[in-house]
């Protein structure tokens, strides 16, 4: 999956398909979407008794080509007092949700959201890992929050100040990601603490 947010996805809401009549078997429907960054997107659906057939095809301002996707998707229905509610089962993790986000996939906003996260801490990991082999080159402390050291003795100036701004470089990376985790976690326990 791409690195997204889910405000940048299409999202499919079942109950408003459901209650546009798009689950009635046997039709074929079509809708169309255009997304404020200019993708845009044609689907088509099709009930069937194990669930809802969707044919979706996507393509950004500018392009010329299609993508084209299609994919079944299990419906459930559980029971209300009066009537029943339809739910998607997310391809992805199988999860019983109302609504799916789509690109050029279709999953559930959890699903969306640890892929980012993952996609993020993975490159956190990678600036530190990178910034801490620069710190062993030039001799000093491990751990990217310790102390700067100087010049390592017969270490070129050259070498070292490519060393170092690399090390920079690196290191901010790491730590403003940190830092964005930090405040992701001081938020959710602000909001915790709120209720
Ligand atoms: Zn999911």
């Amino acid at each position: 999956m791409t690195r997204r947010c889910t405000d940048e996805l299409m999202a499919l809401d079942i109950r408003q398909l459901a209650r546009d009549g798009y689950l009635a078997t046997d039709r074929m429907n079509w809708a169309q979407w255009t997304r404020r960054e200019g993708v845009s997107i044609t689907l088509h659906t099709q009930a069937r008794h194990d669930g809802l057939w969707v044919e979706w095809r996507t393509r950004a301002t500018g392009e010329s080509t299609w993508h084209a996707f299609n994919r079944l998707l299990t419906l459930e229905r559980t029971a209300l007092h009066f009537g029943s509610r339809v739910w998607w089962h997310c391809p992805r993790c199988d999860k019983r949700v109302a609504v799916l986000y789509g690109g050029r996939e279709l999953a559930c906003r959890h699903c969306w959201g640890a892929n980012y996260r993952s996609q993020r801490e993975t490159l956190e990991d990678r600036a530190a890992r990178q910034a801490n082999k620069l710190r062993r080159k030039l001799g000093w402390q491990a751990g990217i929050l310790s102390d700067t050291g100087g010049r390592p003795k017969g270490m070129h100036t050259k070498t070292y100040l490519r060393l170092l701004n690399e090390h920079t470089r690196r290191s901010e990376v790491a730590l403003g990601y940190l830092g964005e985790s930090l405040d992701r976690l001081t938020g959710r326990l602000k909001s915790r603490l709120q209720c």
